[in-house]
């Protein structure tokens, strides 16, 4: 399972190879590497569960308003001495991203976009006073770690090594303050396909009729941790039986605008009366959407279908325009997109006491799609530039 990667992969852009320095500078592109002894087994294949196994070592950098940054270093992977009056910890001054490494057919590793990453990672930071951060930098950080851990990077498709980019504010106070001290950590873990076969043959929703994920003037459009606490009774009680819903659809506003689905954002697929096909997601403008990568992706690559009958729209959802789209037989597909599970088609919404189906399996823009983005993902197309980066 552990493979020693290519010495091709090592290759600078200008072709040669790149040279350790003897002393690493501490920098984030630069981090001083303190490897275990105590390597970690690795699950089989078959048996990854995702999110679940971390990998030898992770990213970690801590920041003092009077000092900046400190020295960055790759660690050993294991638990954190926190104050228990660790302000991230209580007033939940905290952020986080969510990436993936990628294997690709020469058994080389890859980043997709990460410089988006980055750069939600620097809205987030600023949005709760945490130090900001050199983005590109972060990326060459994050690509050593990687390296580091390169025997981590299971192979196949739908595979991958997730990294959680993370940063907290660190000091111990029990006041309300801005953030004094804070560090910065990079955790991975393996990721297995959240379907088996790519995807599955389609996830059920409850439409949240009460509570509201994100709202215009709030934080939804930024990956803070707070977001993310209110929202898991939401989902536990969709899980419960006898309903068993898989995800919960999230709606704002009097007149039921659809926004995201668990934690990715919505697509919806609707036929016009021509006979061509509209992709249908929220807009970013409100302010209540994560602007995904994926979505993003995804929105990049529809638009170059349009010869092929499909357009592409950022505009208000609304759940009433759905179900009348559902019974009237033009909801073609519909689907949440994010990096942990790329796509998931979606079979039906239950609002209000009635469900609207759609389809039992992946619709052809889905599949067309997923397999477009997956095949850049894993180095097996070209994308547009800088979008799969080498470690
Ligand atoms: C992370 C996240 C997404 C998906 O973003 P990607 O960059 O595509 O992974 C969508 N919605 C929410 C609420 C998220 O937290």
């Amino acid at each position: 399972m552990s493979r020693v990667l290519a010495s091709s992969c090592y290759r600078t852009a200008a072709g040669g190879q790149i040279r350790r320095r003897k002393f690493a500078t501490g920098t984030f592109d630069d981090p001083i590497v303190n490897l275990r002894t105590d390597l970690q087994p690795k699950p089989e294949p078959g048996t990854i569960v995702f999110g679940r196994t971390m990998s030898d070592h992770m990213f970690r950098c801590d920041w003092t308003a009077e000092e900046g940054w400190g020295t960055a270093h790759i660690v050993p992977h294991e638990p954190l001495a926190v104050s228990p009056a660790c302000l991230g910890l209580h007033l939940g001054i905290s952020c986080f991203e969510g990436m993936k490494a990628y294997r690709d057919p020469e058994g080389c590793t890859r980043l997709f976009r990460p410089d988006m990453n980055m750069k939600r990672f620097q809205a987030s930071l600023q949005r709760i006073a945490l130090p900001t951060i050199d983005e590109a930098a972060l990326v060459d950080g994050i690509r050593a770690l990687v390296r580091t851990d390169a025997s981590w990077v299971p192979e196949g498709d739908g595979f991958s090594l997730y990294l959680r980019p993370m940063c907290f504010a660190s000091e111990a106070y029990l006041g309300v303050g801005v953030p004094q001290t804070a560090t910065l950590l990079v955790a991975c873990a393996q990721a297995a396909p959240y379907f088996k076969g790519g995807m599955s043959g389609g996830i059920r929703l409850y439409a949240e009729p009460a509570a509201v994920r994100a709202w215009p003037g709030g934080v939804g459009s930024h990956k803070l941790a707070g977001n993310y606490a209110p929202t898991i009774t939401s989902m536990r009680d969709a899980r419960a039986p006898p309903n068993s819903y898989d995800d919960v659809l999230w709606l704002f506003g009097d007149d039921r605008q659809i926004t995201e689905v668990g934690s990715s954002n919505f697509v919806a697929v609707l036929a016009n009366n021509d006979g061509s096909a509209e992709l249908v997601t929220a807009p970013l403008s409100r302010g209540d959407i994560l602007p995904g990568v994926t979505r993003d992706s995804l929105l990049h690559l529809a638009r170059r279908m349009g010869a092929d009958g499909l357009s592409v729209s950022e505009r208000t959802l609304t759940m009433s325009e759905l179900a009348s789209a559902a019974d009237g037989g033009r909801l073609l597909e519909a689907f949440g997109c994010g990096t942990a599970a790329v796509i998931s088609p979606v079979k039906s919404v239950s609002f209000d006491g009635c469900e609207y189906f759609c389809r039992e399996s992946p619709g052809p823009w889905a599949q067309r799609l997923y397999n477009e983005l997956t095949d850049i993902q894993y180095g097996r197309a070209d994308g547009p530039a800088g979008w799969s980066v080498r470690c």
